[in-house]
């Protein structure tokens, strides 16, 4: 299985290093780092999608509104066509068509906005996070963050309940329908309650974990004490649905990519420096 690491959507929230820890003028970067995978006998897995091409052509507009105005303002969505992951997956010679299956770490506006460009994919999903992500909404962060008009012309929902076998130590969802066995949903709920982490094993035998928005920065991995920004400390306080969950999960991640570095590779969806370290080759 090739892995392609993507950029699908570029935030720019003022606040600059606050934010991202490493911007020297007022502007920060935040990415949306998805998976493209070539899998041997399942055609080709996204794993999230970003911004999509309704979001660029249309971000706004009364009920149909696919991107929430607050967040929009709040972090300085820039929308580009040529990030979507079908204007990518095209870039790489395929077609929409060529993308059968694609796995959701959670639904928010993005992270699921080019689902409605891949008319022939299966979209695996959490059940939890599919009925919070389907409403009734309850308080201001519900009612923004999930957008319907994202993903309410998906046809082909797979749905899965938070048990399954176990994976270093977290409970997995494996046998992912039509998915080969190299491909797992990890829940990692905190963020929201329904929101899972993707596990992909390379050909190397080495697994690699994208944690979705169970961190947002990569001082939050790879070392004993916690660090993060300011910015995206107080960011993932305003969008978890569960602090205890989001902290204690989060801290279980930081000791896996301590004491299985060797095994396993953690990446989040947001952060610059890990998707450019992803992007070379480089390890984490
Ligand atoms: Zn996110």
């Amino acid at each position: 299985m090739k892995i392609h690491h993507l950029n699908c959507g570029t935030d720019c929230p003022v606040g600059g290093a606050l934010f991202d820890g490493k911007s020297a003028g007022p502007l920060a970067t935040l990415v949306c780092h998805c998976l493209l995978i070539e899998t041997d006998a399942h055609g080709l897995v996204l794993v999230d999608t970003g911004y999509g091409l309704r979001d660029v052509a249309n971000p706004h507009g009364g009920r149909s509104e696919r991107l929430p105005r607050p967040w929009r303002v709040m972090l300085n969505i820039r929308l580009r066509e040529r990030e979507t992951a079908i204007r990518q997956v095209e870039a790489l010679g395929y077609h929409a068509r060529d993308v059968s299956h694609i796995v959701v770490t959670h639904l928010d506006f993005d992270h699921a906005g080019g689902l409605e460009d891949f008319p022939h994919a299966t979209v695996h999903v959490m059940q939890r996070e599919y009925d919070d992500a389907a409403g009734p909404h309850r308080g201001f962060v519900a009612r923004h963050r999930w957008r319907r008009p994202q993903f309410d012309d998906v046809r082909d929902w797979r749905r899965y309940g938070a048990r399954g076998e176990g994976w270093y130590g977290f409970d997995a969802v494996r046998d992912l329908d039509g998915l080969p066995p190299e491909i797992l949903m990890v829940p990692l709920p905190g963020h929201t309650w329904g929101h899972a982490g993707v596990a992909v094993r390379r050909d190397d035998g080495r697994w690699l974990l994208h944690a979705g928005d169970a961190y947002f920065y990569r001082g939050e991995m790879r070392r004993a004490r916690r660090r993060c920004t300011p910015g995206l400390r107080a960011y993932q306080r305003l969008m978890e649905s569960d602090a205890t969950s989001r902290l204690t999960n989060q801290a279980r991640l930081r000791a896996l990519s301590i004491e299985r570095r060797d095994e396993v590779s953690i990446a989040c969806a947001h952060d610059p420096v890990e998707l450019a370290h992803c992007q070379a080759g480089h390890p984490l």
